[in-house]
């Protein structure tokens, strides 16, 4: 695979924003079409979508690990053609986050999601023989996928799985669809055209609580790979079959007085307000030193954060949040679903303060125990709170990721504070010195996932992920030493 740079990535979003600007915006689409044309692997039933995706895992399971590159490889490059269709339509569809952006996760799932490659068997010579184990599929895959980062991860979920030799059906997010559908149809249509079948993975027409759990129970479903809130991870934690779970973060971040202010202001901001927000490793709130904090603030300022006080924090908070009775009949706060995503500026006049397109967050500070700081909120608001030391920042920072073991973040040259954290907040990923996304690997090494599975263990998932382990065992003979 070709390695891009950011500058290489910025000048192909250019590109593609010349080729297909509008494309998305002027077209008319639902979950079954665009522009007329009708998507390929949607069907009105479940078990017929499951059926379908059936047929795909035994072609994949003919097929060479060449033929399955080619079809790879094709899908990276429908989504670098299509990435500004696919990221107007999300905005457009769910409301949330950032065309460019949008744009920008496309591509780095298109060059950063690991192909066949990553299948690896190993092998084990002794005195008594040869044994050999390889990853194989493990069938027809049941996935589950979020309204943040829909096609993405429907695409970032089947390179991954059809690596891996299997077969995959959707489930994906209600408010999502027509997106998730028209990546389900990009991955069909570059099946077809790279000699695979047609229809390779599937979809629902409408997806509903009673379709995902007719795939959580349904025998010829042999793994669940759930990407959402702690809700669904637990459905499908629950439903007895193999399943990984990629569920909910709130990362921290902290700041100490060894850090580079100025890079860690404009990191923070960079990747606090990537598509404002709604990646779960996203910056989410900062513990910064109290020697260092005005400092900070400054060049989070200088970096497009709008600075409110204390008073429009409650009131925005307020909006932000709506109280809801649990089925326990208590009183819980959620995030309201008509701001989760906004830019700041939409965020900024719902409390009557008006700014342009240049402010990308809200910044403000707050106590330990303010709303901003306890809930995830996917929206470019950013809590800030004054610590006196590391050992303070630490506790605070530990408490707010709530025991998600998800992702946490730190700027800091003081290799023994860096090491302290990382060994206490026990995160999947956890960033020195860099904004969010460098986790998933823009502008940082390594290769990316949009279904990152603290809960069961298999962290940045890829295909390797994916698959069984079996064992052949050749007794006595066959080394060749
Ligand atoms: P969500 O939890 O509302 O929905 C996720 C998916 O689960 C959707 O397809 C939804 O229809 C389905 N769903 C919800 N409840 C279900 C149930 N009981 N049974 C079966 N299906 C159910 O999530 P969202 O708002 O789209 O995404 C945001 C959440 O997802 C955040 O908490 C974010 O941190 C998390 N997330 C995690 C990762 C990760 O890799 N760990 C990636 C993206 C998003």
């Amino acid at each position: 695979m070709a390695t891009y740079s950011e500058s290489d990535i910025r000048k192909i979003v250019e590109a593609i924003v010349r080729n297909t600007a509008g494309a998305a915006s002027s077209a008319s689409y639902t979950s079954t079409t665009y522009n007329g044309r009708s998507l390929i692997g949607i069907y009105e039933d479940m078990n017929e979508a499951i059926d379908a995706a059936e047929q795909g895992y035994r072609a994949v399971r003919a097929m060479t690990v060449e033929q399955r590159e080619k079809i790879i490889t094709e899908i990276r490059r429908l989504t670098v053609a299509e990435a500004a269709i696919m990221a107007e339509m999300g905005v457009a569809e769910t409301g949330m986050g950032r065309v460019d952006h949008k744009k920008a996760k496309h591509l780095l799932v298109a060059e950063k999601t690991p192909g066949t490659e990553d299948i690896v068997s190993e092998a084990k010579t002794g005195d008594n023989g040869l044994t050999l184990t390889e990853m194989a599929p493990f069938g027809v895959v049941g996935a589950i996928t979020p309204s943040t980062n829909p096609s993405e991860t429907v695409i970032c979920n089947s390179i991954g799985m059809i690596a891996a030799g299997n077969g995959v059906v959707f489930n994906p997010h209600p408010n999502a669809i027509c997106v998730s559908n028209y990546a389900v149809d990009l991955v069909n249509r570059a099946s077809y055209a790279a000699g695979g079948p047609k229809v390779l993975v599937c979809s629902m027409v409408k997806p509903t609580l009673d379709s995902a759990k007719i795939m959580q129970t349904h025998p010829k479903i042999r793994l669940l790979v759930c990407t959402g809130g702690p809700g669904v991870v637990k459905a499908v934690l629950s439903s007895g079959k193999k399943a990984i779970g990629a569920g909910a973060g709130n990362p921290p971040v902290i700041v100490d007085d060894t850090a580079d202010i100025a890079k860690a202001g404009k990191d923070i901001i960079d990747g606090c307000s990537f598509d404002n927000n709604l990646p779960c490793i996203a910056e989410k709130e900062v513990f910064a030193f109290r020697n260092i904090a005005d400092r900070l603030i400054e060049e989070m300022q200088k970096n497009g954060a709008y600075l409110i006080n204390r008073e429009q924090a409650d009131k925005l908070a307020g909006i932000v949040l709506e109280e809801k009775v649990n089925k326990a009949g208590k009183t819980v706060k959620s995030v309201s679903r008509t701001c989760v995503g906004r830019d700041a500026r939409v965020l900024l006049e719902k409390i009557g303060v008006k700014v342009g397109s240049e402010i990308r967050c809200i910044i403000c500070e707050t106590d330990f125990m303010h709303d901003f700081v306890q809930h995830e909120l996917m929206m470019p608001i950013l809590p800030i709170v004054r610590v006196d030391n590391i050992a303070e920042a630490i506790d605070l920072a530990v408490k707010a990721e709530h025991g998600n073991r998800h992702t946490a973040h730190m700027h800091s040259k003081n290799i023994d504070n860096l090491s302290a954290f990382a060994k206490a907040v026990e995160t999947t990923i956890f960033v020195k010195n860099a904004p969010s996304y460098a986790g998933i690997g823009f502008g940082g090494e390594g290769h990316t996932t949009f279904t990152i599975a603290g809960p069961t263990g298999e962290g940045i998932t890829s295909a390797r992920s994916f698959t069984r382990k079996r064992r052949c065992v050749l007794s006595e003979n066959f080394r060749i030493i």
